[in-house]
């Protein structure tokens, strides 16, 4: 069929409506790309965590980002402002409601009930390192997708345990060079809880026309969470208010003790903290904050923060299990150990492999897979034409020893090795390169 001759192709071109250029697109507020230079902190804190774990006996545990959204509502509470204000919660186009999970205690309990973990021997301790989301108000230090390395000890209830919780994440901020306190509390039983929430409102109720909306509201639907507020004026009012201390029944109290003495055995630096609850309805017992040792009192940059949690497997449907863990908030130690300026050492490469026209680029292509096989450091730039621009990499990475590959080596077999302390060079049997350098590492070994 013939086409038909469309007009619009005898429009001039200036009649045509001008094309606008696509707006660059930004990241989705409250969330951020970490760079390359943030990762030799990332390596460094994961590692860590690594090595801590491997070192008390846990085993990693990944579960879902995406989890139903009753595991939160149930499990962290509904009153909380991280279930109420904070969650990334919406509708699969199957009609499953679904959050992304803002923390992951509640996500590894599910996954122990599901998992069958109470056949297994007791205590289950799991470790996680991943991504949690809470639509919070972006800040400094907080933000609305954020990184969190946690430890869960479930099947026990003895003390001893949470003493121990503390103390890793004690020791793992002491491992990267940051000194901490530990900020500790209990809150007992729910029972307890519930007679000190009737103090507590008792107390407040007479101020209430002092207290902020947000806060009458708190002290309406969850009165402990009074104590979190940053509201100078209930920071006043809280001087005098009841402390949970005084509400906890003699089995809590003992526990409360001897998690105590154990920090003491131990020489982990804690500070009692009569008004520390914690966000979140799954507490019971103790309930701690880590904060660095320079941080004044008050300030709400925790570190990381933990506790027992007797309850919320039950409230998950599995069998009553005590439990307890914490999770370090992985963002703001990096931000700690950047602002520090702590020196984390740059990966070390032992050699520049440097290339001269295309027979040189193909032979030095090859040389680099033979170095790395050989499990040797080496580094390249295959793109870079010019010897002098490899060699300025080669001096910026501080390398040992640069080889260098062109046509006539190509065409002898050999390679030129420049130890790049001494300026000194020589040339080598290509085929040989690598029990060359072997050779050259023990004795520069040797030498140091
Ligand atoms: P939480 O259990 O809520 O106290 O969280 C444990 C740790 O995670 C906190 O002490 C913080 O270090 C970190 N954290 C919590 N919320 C955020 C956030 N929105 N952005 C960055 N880090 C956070």
């Amino acid at each position: 069929m013939p086409l038909k001759k469309s007009n619009s192709a005898a429009k001039k071109p200036s009649d045509a409506p001008a094309k606008k250029a696509p707006q660059p697109i930004t990241p989705v507020r409250g969330m951020r790309d970490i760079l390359p230079a943030d990762f030799p902190y990332w390596r460094k804190m994961f590692e860590t965590a690594q090595g801590l774990c491997d070192a008390y006996g846990f085993d990693r545990i990944e579960t879902p980002v995406l989890e139903d959204t009753p595991l939160f509502v149930r499990g962290v509470g509904k009153q909380t402002d991280v279930v109420e204000k904070e969650m990334y919660s919406f509708e699969t186009p199957g009609g499953d409601k679904v959050s992304l999970r803002p923390e992951n205690t509640a996500g590894v309990c599910r996954a122990y009930i599901h998992h069958g973990m109470l056949n297994l021997p007791q205590p289950v301790k799991l470790w996680y390192w991943g991504q949690m989301f809470r639509h919070d108000r972006p800040q400094s230090g907080r933000y609305r997708q954020f990184w969190q390395y946690g430890c869960e000890i479930i099947g026990e209830e003895d003390a001893v345990v949470d003493a121990q919780l503390a103390l890793i994440a004690w020791r793992y901020l002491k491992d990267l060079g940051i000194e901490s306190t530990v900020r500790i509390n209990s809150i007992g039983t729910p029972e307890c809880r519930l007679n000190y929430r009737n103090a507590l409102v008792a107390y407040f109720r007479p101020k209430r026309s002092r207290l902020s909306e947000e806060d009458k509201k708190r002290l309406l639907k969850n009165p402990l969470r009074l104590l979190d507020s940053k509201d100078p004026v209930v920071a006043e009012m809280k001087v005098e208010a009841p402390q949970i201390v005084d509400w906890l029944d003699e089995s809590s109290k003992n526990h409360f003790m001897r998690v105590l003495e154990y920090l003491d055995e131990v020489g982990v630096p804690y500070q009692l903290d009569p008004f520390l609850v914690r966000g979140l309805d799954y507490y019971t017992q103790t309930v701690f904050e880590l904060y660095e040792a320079t941080e004044e009192e008050g300030s709400q940059n925790a570190l990381g923060g933990g506790g027992r949690y007797d309850g919320l497997m039950e409230l998950l449907g599995g069998r009553p299990t005590p439990a307890a863990g914490f999770a370090i908030g992985v963002d703001r130690v990096i931000s700690r150990l950047k602002a520090s300026s702590q020196n984390i050492e740059p990966k070390k490469v032992d050699v520049f492999v440097a290339q001269l026209g295309e027979g040189g680029r193909k032979k030095a292509l090859a040389i680099f897979e033979e170095l790395r096989e050989a499990g040797m450091s080496a580094s390249e730039n295959f793109a870079k034409n010019s010897i002098k621009a490899q060699m300025d990499i080669a001096n910026r990475l501080g390398v040992k020893w640069t080889l260098i590959v062109g046509q006539k080596e190509v065409l002898d077999g050999t390679v030129i090795v420049r130890d790049m302390d001494a300026g000194t060079q020589e040339i080598v049997d290509a085929r040989k390169i690598v029990q060359v350098l072997q050779k050259k590492m023990i004795q520069k070994e040797q030498e140091a």
